[in-house]
């Protein structure tokens, strides 16, 4: 918009030059029967229309009178003869609205003095088109020859530029000036409101500083050339036409204003703020001095003023444009018509240069010129903020790479154009919180872009990669997210294919490609997700990836591919673990019992309680699934409870309908036993039930990952103490190992049931359970075997040594009051007798 702007008003002002071109003024321009001559007198003693023409005025070239900078009163003579035989009407225009009193006298042949213009700041007779522009108009008759005497008096500028042509042309020069008048105030005005909008709402003071700047600007041109009479009271005019260099003091601190907010300087800035306040306090000062002392004292004084100002804005230009070209360069350039502008009008009115149309308004000209720059300037600086500004909301602030809202942007982007399967591969390196701690924050942050590079470049070399930041030259395929996590668009053709990929990738065990400054091995980790429907969101690709991985780093696996099975299960889970809040309260719970042979006496009555969900719409839910979604909640903590003081209340019915209780186990799950105070919630549970700790079995897995290695030992310990007794659940599966039997001071072990199903068929199983027997003998472990079938199994276990025995051979779990009528008519010692007889 500005562009097109500047183009306009360059092109009026082109052709006003070229009009003024073509009409005639000065006195080379008069008709050719016309002829001039033009003295000047500067003198102490009292001049009077009576004696002018007694003095002796010096005759030089057409508005060559040597006058300077003073308290200055001159007058000047000009001898106009017309040769030809017809009269001619003729203006005489005094281009310098700023003279405190200009006077045109005309003094007839017989010596009688007649004024016929009086204009000039300090006068009050003349019309407001006088004072703008003093002119007069009159007729020579024809050969006849006359003198005009311009009596003039001014403390200001002291050219006086004089305008001799016909009338005609004068009308054609009064045209044109009000044309560029009308464009002068136009463009400030436009641009005054336009920049105001803008600041109200950006609350950005560089645009008022302009505003400032182009307002004080349209009152220093109104008072040079005089179009203020038109736009002000007076008065008002009268009093700024006196402080013209008032008037530039403040153009000059709204420049360095506008420069300093322009360039953004504020007090981290340091010298330079500091510097810049203290320049805005001199000028300030200056300012005040200027109102006071006149204006050709002031002048001198001004142009030091002057060469600070610029000096200053040199220096912060110094300091703010290298490296911020994009948005300066305007502003950057608006200097130059600005300099050349200024530097014509400064040439003009010292009489270097001679007064031309185009000089005389060169400076209002550069001063449009300036003004459609700088608002480009300001244009582009609002447009670099913004792209800033979204730059930062879409990179990673430490890294620069995309970030999560850019990548999202990517895949939306790809989707609508890509024909294949759209991917995303997100990457962490597995090991990052081990080493963390020995890398400084821009090594991370090397090791982030030389992963980047790494892995794309590899993965470039199979597939096509998607570029997710186009703007990037070095990282345009890679996008950060929280933690840490690369990741990368690819197409895909199948899933095995991708394996493949994955496979190939993860083959290598240091991804570390800065091996010199970082002496670590990195592993990484690989999630990939899939789009398989394009209508699916961005979101949800992203979170399959997170998802990915996080399943890769549960299975200890280098790569995991998401599947959207893995979903459903999720959100049956989701489901499950709401209806089982109700259930826990509800009655839906029940627990079992699965009885348990004791081989040294078949008497006695042991059990395993088993939990049951009755699910009102789903029937049986498998007890695995309910277990493993209260872990995932955090249900598990409500759910002990309820089976062990379950458990205790029918342990104290059996007792108390007399059946020989000798062992309970409760299954209790290994987070339990991590929680802090986990112990003492049980033992003040157990001590409303008046019984025997030792009837009790706690049954626990091994865990993985335990959380709180700490808390399980105090739990254990104190339980143990209590006389509970434990058993370690599942031995050999992976779940429950030998270190671990031996690290806790358990009292039986628990041979899993996988060894025992298919125990007399297969000779390593065998060779297992047997070697566990031995071993948890040599321990003083009592050997429990579950998952007992058949007679053959039975007959095995009971002659390696075990001590109970525990399966669908002797009774399935069963409901307490059936297991309650099943202890008084017992048929499990069948294989015995058998094996006996
Ligand atoms: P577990 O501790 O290994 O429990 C034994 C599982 O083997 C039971 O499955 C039982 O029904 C099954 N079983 C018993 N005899 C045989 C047999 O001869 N053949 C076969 N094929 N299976 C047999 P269930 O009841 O489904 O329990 C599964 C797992 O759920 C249990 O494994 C246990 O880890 C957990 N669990 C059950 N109840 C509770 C509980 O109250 N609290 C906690 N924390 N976990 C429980
Ligand atoms: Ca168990
Ligand atoms: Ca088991």
């Amino acid at each position: 918009m500005a562009f097109v702007l500047a183009s306009i008003i360059a092109y009026i002002l082109w052709s006003l030059v070229g009009m003024w071109q073509q009409s005639g003024h000065g006195p080379g321009h008069l008709p050719e029967s016309v002829s001039t001559t033009y003295a000047y007198l500067l003198t102490e003693n009292e001049v009077t229309p009576q004696n002018l023409r007694q003095q002796t005025f010096i005759e030089t070239q057409w508005n060559q009178a040597p006058l300077t900078y003073s308290d200055l009163d001159v007058w000047l003579r000009i001898g106009i003869s017309n040769s030809a035989s017809t009269s001619v009407n003729l203006s005489l225009m005094l281009d310098n609205p700023l003279y405190n009193r200009i006077e045109v006298l005309r003094i007839s042949d017989s010596g009688v003095a007649e004024s016929i213009l009086l204009s000039g700041d300090k006068t009050n007779t003349a019309s407001r088109a006088q004072l703008a522009l003093p002119e007069v108009r009159f007729s020579t008759g024809a050969s006849q020859s006359m003198h005009l005497y311009i009596h003039a008096q001014t403390d200001g500028s002291p050219v006086l530029p004089l305008i001799l042509q016909t009338t005609d042309a004068a009308d054609q020069t009064h045209l044109q000036l009000y044309l560029i008048w009308g464009i002068f105030i136009g463009t400030v005005l436009l641009m005054s409101a336009y920049n105001l909008v803008l600041y109200l709402g950006l609350k950005d003071i560089a645009y008022l500083s302009y505003i400032g700047y182009i307002l004080t600007m349209l009152l220093l041109l109104g008072a040079v050339h005089g179009f203020g009479y038109y736009l002000f009271p007076l008065t008002l005019q009268q009093f700024l036409m006196e402080r013209i260099i008032t008037l530039n003091t403040v153009a000059a601190a709204f420049t360095f204003l506008f420069a300093k907010h322009f360039l953004r300087f504020n007090r981290s800035d340091g010298l330079s703020f500091r510097a810049g306040q203290l320049f805005l306090y001199l000028l300030a000062l200056f300012f005040l001095l200027s109102l006071f002392i006149p204006e050709y004292q002031a002048a001198q004084w001004f142009s030091l003023v002057q060469s600070a100002c610029y000096a200053m804005v040199l220096w912060l230009l110094i300091h703010r444009v290298p490296g911020n070209l994009s948005w300066t360069r305007y502003y950057l350039v608006s200097w130059v018509p600005f300099f050349v502008g200024a530097a014509i009008a400064y040439l003009l009115f010292s009489g270097v240069i001679p007064y031309t149309f185009f000089n005389r308004h060169a400076f209002a000209f550069s001063v449009v010129f300036e003004m459609a720059l700088i608002s480009m300037a300001l244009t582009d600086r609002f447009a670099n903020l913004e792209r800033d500004r979204l730059y930062r909301a879409t990179h990673d602030y430490v890294s620069g790479l995309a970030n999560e809202a850019l990548l999202k942007e990517a895949i939306d982007r790809h989707t609508r154009k890509a024909n294949s399967e759209l991917c995303l591969l997100a990457v962490e390196v597995s090991n990052l919180d081990a080493i963390r701690p020995y890398l400084q924050s821009n090594e991370l942050n090397d090791l982030v872009h030389a992963l980047s590079l790494e892995i794309g470049s590899e993965l470039s070399r199979q597939r096509t990669l998607y570029d997710i930041d186009s703007e990037s030259i070095y990282y345009r395929y890679t996008a950060l997210m929280r933690g840490e996590v690369l990741c990368f668009l690819l197409n895909c053709n199948s899933t095995d294919d991708l394996a493949q990929l994955l496979n190939s990738m993860t083959d290598r065990d240091n991804y570390n490609p800065l091996k010199d400054s970082i002496p670590f091995r990195i592993q990484c980790r690989f999630g990939l997700a899939i789009q398989t429907d394009p209508i699916e969101s961005s979101d949800q690709l992203i979170t399959e990836a997170r998802r990915a991985l996080h399943e890769a780093k549960a299975s200890s696996k280098p790569f995991h591919i998401y599947q959207s099975s893995q979903e459903r299960d999720r959100s049956h889970h989701i489901r499950l673990a709401q209806d089982l809040v109700s259930a826990i309260e509800s009655n839906e719970l029940l627990l079992y019992h699965q009885p348990q042979l004791l081989l040294h006496d078949p008497e006695l009555m042991a059990s395993e309680v088993l939990l049951r969900w009755q699910h009102p719409k789903q029937g049986m839910i498998p007890t695995n699934e309910v277990i493993a979604v209260a872990e995932q909640t955090g249900l598990i903590r409500s759910l002990t409870r309820w089976v062990l003081r379950q458990s205790f209340q029918q342990a104290r019915q059996l007792l108390d309908d007399g059946r020989p209780l000798y062992n309970l186990s409760i299954n209790i799950s290994a987070n339990d036993l991590s929680r802090s105070n986990f112990a003492n919630e049980l033992i003040q549970e157990f001590s409303e039930w008046r019984l025997d700790a030792s009837l009790f079995t706690l049954e626990v897995t091994e865990s993985t990952h335990l959380s709180d290695q700490y808390h399980f030992q105090q739990n254990f310990k104190i339980l143990k103490d209590a006389g509970f007794r434990f058993a370690i659940d599942d031995f050999g599966t992976g779940y429950s190992s030998l270190s671990y039997a031996s690290e806790h001071p358990f009292s039986e072990l628990k041979i899993d049931r996988s060894f025992v199903l298919h125990l007399p068929f297969d000779a390593r199983h065998h060779t297992i359970v047997s070697a566990t027997v031995s071993m948890a003998k040599k321990l003083q472990l009592s050997v429990t075997a579950e998952g007992v079938e058949d007679d053959a199994t039975a007959q095995i276990l009971y002659r390696l040594g075990c001590d109970k025995l525990q399966g669908y051979l002797f009774a399935r779990p069963m409901p307490f009051e059936k297991y309650s009528q099943w202890q008084i008519q017992p048929d499990q010692l069948v294989f015995m007798n058998e094996d006996d007889s």
